[in-house]
């Protein structure tokens, strides 16, 4: 055994948090700090000058040479510009160490590269870093030696967002203004700010670097394009939850150590239902937070990986036939006094803000639904969503027996007056101790789960950034609450109207709950019956951004305008055709310079064997049949080849657009299939040591 851990001394060793700031700062420095970062009020140079010098100092000694402000373009992973704190030397040849105010409040990185959907165009060219004070600071270990980490958002000159981060913080003010709105009217007159809390449960694949690097399609496009099954796939489930292997386990306390040290809170590790897969998830935190802490993990996960001699991959499909990865984004309200607006507590029927809270977010989830399908959309995912994996495309809300009771009980006579029981679970053996039972049973097939105390949001996809599908359940929610703010706020006799509307919230909004199985396809009729959206892909989900609803939406509570909205469908458009693009060159390129010479090889020690072993007056039938079944598979694969050739050359001369994203959704991308379709078939039939890469079973089953 190595050294002994010590969690509680190393987490967050490495964070300038509170303890830190509190140690450093002179005590006025830190009371206006706070009031920052607490009521959004503004800082002065002199004051961020004191606590710009502080932090460089701390991160000096925790071995720190750079700073970064680090933020979260539209590219989907987040970027860095690192400047040392060297200041231009002085006469005696010296330098100092030296880090601004200015320096720590804002950046401008030459930005005319990242994404801007022609925001910048249209506006100026710059682009500007700023300090995001309520996500800390870190110092960051890794080759480049130590690096002070600066969580910003990122505009243009005018103020547009370029970033995630921007209207994530955008949304949290418009949600904690609403929910405060709602919380006064049931007499809380305390409480200063209400926050949403979010657990991302974080699922990814491991493999042997090895092996990745004899694949071209993981190191261009993240997955693999080609690939037959192996004779074992996840059909015995004894991956799931099963002892962790030890070159695994190896890695997961590596990543939990990194991942203390930066403050992020890793807290549950197991292996997924797919052979090599494996989960982490994090102890919830305030919104914005956890998004940062989220690209910690990705990136934690793939370094930590790589010094393992192993690569974590976070594509949503790696492989065709086995589970795929998604993110499960856990979302709650807590107000600054620590309660949570969703907690049902134990007699849900009488508790009359949570119904209210709860039946706000069947509204706004129903009348949203397709924008949360959106934010949850990104060009792997379209595996999965719609595509005979879980969860379906169709955003339905699971609520349990108990809520669902309480909730029919308000439809059908306007009053609810019991809420079911849990009762003790029954084992059977009276030696297990009692174990008391949720009044609910889970439901792992839904898209939008209610579970106990929180929803969760299992659309998401593995590799994708959380702050989308968050700014989006920020905001509709705060526009349920204000409505129903609007209308309470005015009534004469408050109980009557807030139970009125409650029942009417209930009644419309009642087609978005479902409690039964989400992969049954008896559900997309019915869906389709109730009138719910069952929007398949990524291309036919981003026109939701910028309908007149969705303009009107994040207008109002001053989220998006109408210029960032555009701006981002297209950056969606674009983006979604660049992937295809590149994994159908990927694609051309395997075929054509590795499978097809390989099984060209093939087929000459097939034919040579035919003939030998008839000119030895041998039967050579099975040589043969062989030689005429991947001659067959040949052909129609270089046939295949040839076509996909010829429609993406044709999606490449298309102006960029949404018309083209289109063209490589239901033009290219079929062509990849019909490719891929007699290369697996091949795989199968082909001698193991003729076969140009490592196989799905190498890739799976030998990390
Ligand atoms: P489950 O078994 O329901 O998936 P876990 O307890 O494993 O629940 O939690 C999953 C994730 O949800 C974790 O990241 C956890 O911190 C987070 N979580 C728990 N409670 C809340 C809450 N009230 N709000 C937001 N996230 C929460
Ligand atoms: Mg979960």
């Amino acid at each position: 055994m190595g050294e002994v851990m010590n969690v509680a001394k190393i987490f967050g060793e490495d964070v300038f948090n509170d303890t830190v700031m509190q140690e450093r700062l002179p005590k006025k420095v830190y009371r206006d700090l706070k009031k920052m970062i607490q009521e959004g009020k503004e800082l002065d140079l002199a004051t961020a000058d004191v606590i710009a010098h502080e932090m460089k100092e701390w991160a000096i000694e925790k071995g720190a040479t750079h700073y970064t402000h680090w933020f979260q373009p539209l590219t989907g992973v987040t970027a860095e510009k690192h400047d040392s704190f060297i200041s231009a030397p002085m006469e005696n040849g010296k330098v100092l160490m030296s880090f601004s105010g200015k320096e720590l409040i804002k950046g401008e990185p030459d930005a005319s590269s990242f994404p801007s959907g022609g925001l910048r165009a249209t506006f100026e060219a710059r682009g500007y870093t700023a300090w995001d004070c309520t996500s800390p600071a870190f110092v960051r270990h890794d080759a480049a030696g130590a690096t002070l980490c600066i969580p910003t958002a990122f505009c243009s000159y005018t103020g547009e967002a370029l970033d995630q981060k921007t209207p994530l913080l955008r949304s949290m003010q418009a949600i904690n203004e609403q929910s405060l709105r709602l919380i006064r009217l049931f007499g809380n007159t305390t409480a200063k700010k209400v926050t949403p809390s979010v657990g991302p449960e974080q699922e990814y694949f491991l493999v042997d670097a090895e092996k990745f690097m004899q694949r071209k399609d993981l190191i261009y496009t993240g997955r693999t394009l080609f690939g037959a099954m192996p004779p074992k796939g996840q059909e015995l489930d004894d991956h799931y939850f099963g002892t962790i292997r030890q070159r695994i386990a190896g890695f997961m306390k590596d990543v939990n150590e990194e991942l203390w040290k930066v403050g992020v809170t890793a807290k549950t590790q197991h292996n997924e239902v797919a052979p090599a897969q494996h989960e982490l998830a994090p102890i919830y935190a305030e919104c914005n937070v956890a998004v940062d802490h989220n690209h910690l993990v990705m990136q934690t996960l793939k370094r930590v990986a790589c010094q393992h001699g192993m690569k974590c991959l976070l594509h949503e499909k790696l492989f065709a036939g086995v589970n795929g990865s998604g993110k499960h984004n856990n979302w709650s309200l807590t107000t600054d006094e620590g309660r949570n607006l969703l907690d049902p507590g134990k007699a849900p029927h009488e508790n009359i803000q949570f119904l209210l809270v709860l039946t706000c977010i069947l509204k706004a989830v129903d009348e949203h639904a397709d924008l949360l399908r959106e934010s949850a959309s990104d060009p792997g995912n379209d595996h999965r969503l719609g595509a005979n994996e879980a969860p379906p495309a169709i955003i339905s809300i699971f609520l349990g027996e108990q809520l669902e009771d309480v909730i029919e009980q308000l439809i059908s006579t306007g009053e609810a007056t019991h809420s079911l029981k849990g009762g003790a679970l029954e084992t059977g053996v009276d030696t297990l101790p009692d174990v008391k039972k949720d009044a609910t049973d889970r439901n792992r097939t839904s898209p939008f789960a209610f579970t106990g105390n929180k929803f969760e949001f299992r659309m998401v996809g593995s590799r994708d950034s959380i702050a989308a599908p968050n700014v989006v359940l920020n905001t509709i929610v705060a526009e349920a609450f204000a409505e129903a703010c609007d209308v309470l706020e005015q009534a004469d006799d408050f109980h009557k109207a807030v139970h009125d509307l409650i029942k009417k919230y209930a009644t419309e909004h009642h087609r978005i709950v479902f409690n039964g199985d989400g992969y049954a396809s008896e559900w997309v009729a019915e869906a389709e019956r109730r009138g719910l959206p069952n929007i398949k892909s990524m291309v036919e989900a981003i026109s939701a951004l910028t309908t007149d609803k969705a303009v009107k939406l994040f207008e109002r509570f001053h989220v998006f305008t109408e210029a960032e909205l555009l701006s981002r469908a297209e950056i969606k458009y674009e983006n979604y055709a660049k992937i295809i693009n590149i994994e159908a060159k990927t694609m051309i390129d395997m075929a054509s310079k590795q499978i097809i010479p390989a099984i060209m090889k093939y087929t000459k020690t097939l034919a040579d064997t035919v003939v030998a072993v008839k000119a030895a007056g041998g039967d050579a039938s099975v040589q043969s049949e062989t030689l005429a079944e991947v001659t067959a598979l040949l052909i129609e694969a270089k046939d295949a080849l040839k076509a996909l050739e010829k429609i993406t050359k044709e999606a490449g001369t298309m102006e960029e657009g949404k018309e083209q994203a289109e063209f490589f959704k239901f033009q290219v991308f079929p062509a990849m299939d019909a490719l891929r379709a007699p290369v697996d078939k091949l795989e199968m039939i082909v001698d193991k040591e003729a076969w140009p890469m490592p196989s799905y079973g190498d890739l799976i089953f030998e990390v």
